[in-house]
């Protein structure tokens, strides 16, 4: 496919008629189908069509990917090659992505729905900083030197882990995989990676170009299928070093079981959140913050990990910040065809996924809070997994909506009457990933950013960042960091050396 992207819906629709997408498991340089020839079906959440058919992956297909990944590392093609080597071929790995932007938008917005000018704008340029910036960071990384005493030398050295597991969700299926891929390969690992089985056609197409930049067979290697079925026995592999993770805290809590029940592998989780976004009534510009609010909890339809989904309103502006959420959200976050480029919502990832949003909305209701906007299936649009922008008020924290991660386009606003409230609101929760506050005391807000337990916080902005800042949570929303140089080295480890002279 040529790198221009098409300017009009009817454009991607040409593109999306001739869509073929790879559907066979990656091992060892080479695709090929599963040992036991079993495939599944990937659907477009938008129409219901059938898009492709693919390897189901299973335990042998695993061990296989495992031993190509060990026997790559072992060879030491990749993990003890110059680290200009290495960053020369992520770099043009990145530039090759950078050349496919249109093939990966097409590839994972059919595949999980979100807007085809999303891939565009955010995850695709997204991914490529992050491919660039892990690059870049590698002969950036040091081992050190003792200051032991005469007749020694002590040095520390980094290296490598081996073959890491990366496990990864649907909602960003290119972007995710690119934050987890990117360090373990920057440093030297091999990589078994299991895609999402709603999402896995980008992770093939990434494994072609990955070695069409210059990477060695066996260092990426793509087995698709089912958690249960291919990711399990990734993450109980004895010859896999670490497992990185992104996913729900259920599944997340079960990869630090497998490591115990095997062979103690590192574990890195990111397990989302029901993220605290707090407005004061000082803040400085209350239409600012509606806007910054509805894209919090209604881009990518929801499904984002640090989706501000407890909005903490302080009463004395409650209702008219609620007026004006719902004005953002009629306006911004419209469903549609997710190729068509005026798009700004598409259908959530699958049905399972829609019929889990709507009991959620159901729950919302018989505990008692008001939808103010939404709560349902938009009009027109029955064909596909869609769930219209909701908004709930009278929320109080102890219900479910305000307590299990929904992932989706669900917000529940809280009212609070002081900072202390708000802070205590956003903190009796089992997660602890990102945060926000706006507000025009300077003091409040960095109060507010010490006293709340997550990962990132968020002044007067909601879900900013670059690639210095790590993205990761506290408590139940996991354990590892992505992005930033922190990730890297988290696919390292040091080793002592200990030299006498004589
Ligand atoms: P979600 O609820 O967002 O679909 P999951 O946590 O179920 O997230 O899935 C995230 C990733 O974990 C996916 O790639 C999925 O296939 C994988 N997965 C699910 N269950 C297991 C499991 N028991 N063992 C290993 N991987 C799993």
């Amino acid at each position: 496919m040529s790198a221009s992207a098409p300017q009009t819906a009817a454009g991607w629709h040409a593109r999306a008629a001739a869509f073929a997408p790879a559907g066979d498991l990656f091992i060892d340089g080479d695709f090929c189908p599963a040992a036991s020839g079993d495939r599944f079906e990937t659907v477009n959440p938008a129409t219901g069509a059938v898009l492709a058919a693919v390897a189901r992956g299973g335990p042998a297909d695993v061990d296989r990917a495992v031993a190509s990944g060990r026997a790559a590392f072992r060879g030491g093609a990749w993990s003890r090659c110059q680290p200009r080597q290495r960053m020369a071929v992520l770099g043009r790995f990145a530039d090759l992505i950078e050349r496919h932007a249109a093939e990966f938008a097409l590839t994972d917005t059919l595949d999980m729905g979100k807007p085809v000018t999303e891939m565009m704008v955010v995850d695709v340029p997204l991914a490529v900083l992050c491919l660039r910036f892990t690059a870049e960071c590698i002969d950036k990384m040091q081992g050190s030197v003792g200051m032991t005493g005469q007749d020694v030398l002590s040095y520390v050295l980094r290296q490598p882990l081996g073959v890491v597991g990366c496990i990864v969700p649907w909602n960003y299926p290119l972007l995710m995989t690119i934050w987890k891929i990117a360090p373990a390969l920057a440093a030297g690992n091999s990589v078994v990676l299991k895609p999402a089985e709603q999402s896995p056609l980008s992770a093939l197409l990434l494994a072609r170009l990955f070695m069409e930049a210059g990477g060695p067979a066996g260092v990426l290697n793509v087995v698709t299928g089912f958690g249960p079925e291919a990711g399990m026995p990734l993450a109980l592999h004895g010859d896999v070093e670490k497992i990185a993770f992104t996913g729900s805290a259920e599944i997340g809590k079960l990869m630090l079981v497998y490591a115990g029940q095997s062979n103690m592998k590192k574990v890195a989780t990111e397990c989302g959140g029901k993220s605290p976004h707090v407005v004061m009534a000082d803040a400085p510009d209350l239409e600012k913050a509606a806007e910054w609010a509805a894209m919090g909890i209604f881009g990518n339809q929801g499904e984002v990990c640090c989706a501000g989904s407890r909005l903490i309103v302080e009463r004395a502006v409650a209702d008219e910040f609620t007026a004006l959420l719902k004005e953002k959200a009629l306006r911004n976050h419209v469903p549609g065809d997710p190729l068509d480029p005026a798009t700004t919502m598409g259908p959530l990832v699958d049905r399972g996924q829609q019929k889990r949003v709507l009991s959620y909305i159901a729950a919302g209701l018989e505990g008692g809070a008001a939808c103010a906007l939404g709560g349902g299936v938009p009009a027109g649009l029955e064909a596909g997994a869609y769930v219209s922008p909701t908004i709930f008020t009278g929320v109080d924290n102890s219900m479910r909506i305000a307590r299990e991660e929904i992932f989706g386009p669900v917000v529940s606003v809280l009212t609070v009457d002081s900072l202390d409230e708000a802070i205590a609101v956003a903190n009796d929760s089992p997660f602890g990933l990102a945060a926000g506050i706006w507000t025009g005391d300077l003091g409040k807000a960095h109060r507010f950013a010490r006293d709340v337990e997550a990962g990132m916080v968020y002044v007067n902005s909601y879900m900013n960042g670059d690639m210095q800042m790590p993205f990761g949570g506290w408590k139940e929303s996991g354990n590892g960091r992505d992005k930033c140089m922190d990730s890297l080295l988290s696919y390292t480890q040091t080793k002592g050396v200990w030299v006498t002279f004589e």
